[in-house]
């Protein structure tokens, strides 16, 4: 299976970095992987537009409910109508900032579900939980929203809080743990190994890639601050072929 390498710009970016993306990820890039830009709603309709923008468009929220009363919030199906494929949910960054809850999540997921976008759900420790060996409990309790549905796509995006932005990376062991735990938890709860793919996110960068891609467990890399940076993230897509 291609390794998918998903871009989170987080709120950053402009047009213009649209387009020097574009050019510095055309064709031979994609051979080998799948890659996506998860950019601020905003840009979703010139990323859909763009004529020469390879990777496929991603969003980096929506709603927990299929539409109403709720002033500022964007649904799954407007997101489907922009030709977003996939779609993040449950950052750790929304999870502290924006409190959001697992139940939260889950009525996003069911949305993202309906509308046959592919949840790109985030989870992860933070430094005291890994301290503590709590963390088995807590990315447990994250993944219990998968359970008792039926079973579509998904892709889990393995992101220890404090490995995000910070540069520090955990080692392949824990990676490999840690991936080990996600993947019997998921199949655990009836989803096809097929359906499944788990992704390891922070503080990816050109430098690290090709390690992390060369672990056997990790099907693809969650992009944050590296992804603005035009030649790093094609070279990552590069080293993901
Ligand atoms: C992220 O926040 O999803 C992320 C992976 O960030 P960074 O790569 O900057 O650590």
């Amino acid at each position: 299976m291609k390794k998918l390498i998903i871009a989170n710009w987080k709120m950053n970016g402009s047009l213009r970095l649209l387009d020097e993306i574009a050019a510095a990820t055309q064709g031979q890039f994609f051979a080998n992987a799948e890659a996506v830009v998860c950019t601020p709603a905003p840009y979703l309709h010139a990323l859909g537009q763009h004529k020469s923008f390879t990777p496929k468009t991603g969003a980096q929220n929506c709603a927990s409910t299929a539409n109403g009363a709720h002033t500022g919030e964007i649904s799954a199906a407007m997101l489907a109508e922009f030709g977003v494929s996939y779609c993040l949910i449950g950052h750790s960054e929304r999870r502290q900032s924006q409190l959001e809850t697992n139940a939260m999540i889950g009525g996003k997921l069911q949305q993202l579900k309906d509308h046959s976008i592919i949840p790109v759900l985030c989870i992860g420790e933070t430094q005291a939980e890994r301290d503590h060996a709590t963390w088995c409990a807590v990315l447990g309790e994250q993944l219990a929203i998968l359970a008792n549905q039926n079973p579509t796509p998904i892709v889990i995006a393995y992101e220890p809080i404090w490995a995000i932005g910070t540069g520090r990376i955990p080692t392949p062991d824990d990676i490999y743990e840690a991936l080990a735990f996600i993947r019997t938890c998921v199949t655990t709860m009836g989803y096809p190994a097929g359906y499944l793919r788990i992704l390891y996110g922070g503080s990816a960068n050109a430098e690290n890639a090709a390690r992390l891609l060369s672990l056997a467990s990790v099907d693809g890399l969650l992009v944050g601050g590296a992804s603005l940076n035009p030649s790093q993230f094609a070279q990552i897509v590069a080293n993901a072929g």
